[in-house]
């Protein structure tokens, strides 16, 4: 596979250019294993417009940043305090070195410990440089998306035929990752919902003690991670049988995610992309009960750019791959979510998940 990490490399190098910077200091997780490869669970990144990146991490991944990150970044391994080794990273920066900070990523105590924060060098904040870079996918990234998706509907349907009426939503949710992991997933994306009866009207219900009753709603939105890319997908099913209710309120729902993903495309405001689902949501009566937005971006993180919400001005990126998750929620009665990914190709959406979306009768 084509080696990616130099390219995204020089686009963040431009972006840095573009905001008069000489650095930015990535504290993101996903943003790391995004630039350099490394999926340790501590590290400090420190680029620079024209010096090779800096890695810091600890000993305790002294071997695996070694595999991973090869020669994409200068790795310190660092004894003490991660912040320790930034400080003598910059140590050697000029006066009035232009850094930036990843404003939605550091903690505020952090960024007290910043290097002569108010010294010597100007930190700057700054918000979704490198979230923006992550927004168009790349070959490989697409076919891990991909794969997660593979695991994830696989694992539903070996679930399925285990559902039975007096298992617990927990149960359920138990099931279904004994089979994510057993199919080869990562550790789940998010915390698995599952929701039944009236707890399927709650958009994002944990899976509760509350057992399965006959002719009602089972809610389950989940996904798997392969090799750090997500997958996010929602079925809803009735439980032994659906009455005329029940049916009237899916088939909408599912009328909104089919036509919504076969009509979204990049260069689309997100708010249009939403408006694909909701008006017709509106049109047959229910849009006071869709009260969430269309879908969002997935990649290394489950909720990333772009968005389809009403209030998103910002085109869809080609390349992007982005959920379609219309819903219909009635308090106190049940709700109907279906959940796609779709990837945002220069020719028009491709829908990567292919799990049935007819009202399926399990139990
Ligand atoms: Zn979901
Ligand atoms: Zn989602």
């Amino acid at each position: 596979m084509e080696e990616r990490r130099p390219l995204r490399l020089a686009a963040l190098r431009a972006a840095l250019r573009e905001r008069e910077a000489d650095a930015l200091l990535v504290t993101s997780l996903h943003s790391i294993r995004y630039l350099t490869g490394f999926s340790g669970s501590a590290a400090l990144l420190v680029v620079f417009a024209a010096a090779p990146p800096v890695l810091v991490t600890d000993f305790r991944y002294a071997v695996q940043v070694q595999d991973e990150v090869g020669a994409h970044a200068t790795v310190r391994i660092e004894p003490s305090s991660l912040w320790n080794g930034v400080r003598e990273v910059l140590a050697t920066a000029a006066d009035g070195t232009r850094l930036l900070f990843e404003s939605t990523h550091l903690l505020y105590a952090d960024y007290e410990r910043l290097p002569d924060v108010a010294g010597r060098w100007q930190w700057r904040g700054s918000v979704g440089i490198v979230e923006a870079l992550r927004e168009r996918k790349d070959a490989g990234e697409l076919s891990r998306i991909r794969e997660a998706v593979r695991i994830a509907e696989r694992a539903l349907e070996l679930t399925l035929p285990g559902v039975r009426v007096g298992m617990t939503e927990r149960q359920v949710a138990g099931l279904l990752e004994h089979h994510l992991r057993d199919l080869g997933s990562d550790a789940p994306p998010f915390e698995t919902i599952v929701a039944s009866g009236e707890r399927a009207a709650l958009p994002h219900a944990r899976a509760s003690h509350r057992a399965l009753q006959p002719e009602e709603f089972l809610l389950i939105d989940f996904g798997a991670s392969f090799e750090g890319y997500c997958s996010d997908i929602t079925r809803t099913f009735a439980v032994q049988s659906a009455n005329p209710e029940m049916r009237h309120v899916h088939d909408i729902v599912r009328e909104a995610t089919l036509s919504a993903s076969a009509g979204v495309r990049a260069g689309m405001r997100g708010r249009d992309a939403d408006a694909l689902a909701r008006d017709y949501i509106e049109s047959r009566g229910f849009g006071a009960l869709f009260g969430h937005s269309l879908g969002h971006g997935i990649g290394l993180e489950v909720h990333e750019g772009p968005r389809l919400a009403r209030t998103a001005e910002a085109p869809l990126p080609p390349g992007a791959v982005v959920t379609i998750e219309p819903g219909i929620y009635k308090p106190g009665w049940g709700g109907v979510r279906i959940e796609d990914d779709v990837f945002l190709s220069e020719d028009g959406p491709v829908v990567l998940t292919s799990f049935p979306r007819e009202l399926l009768v399990v139990g």
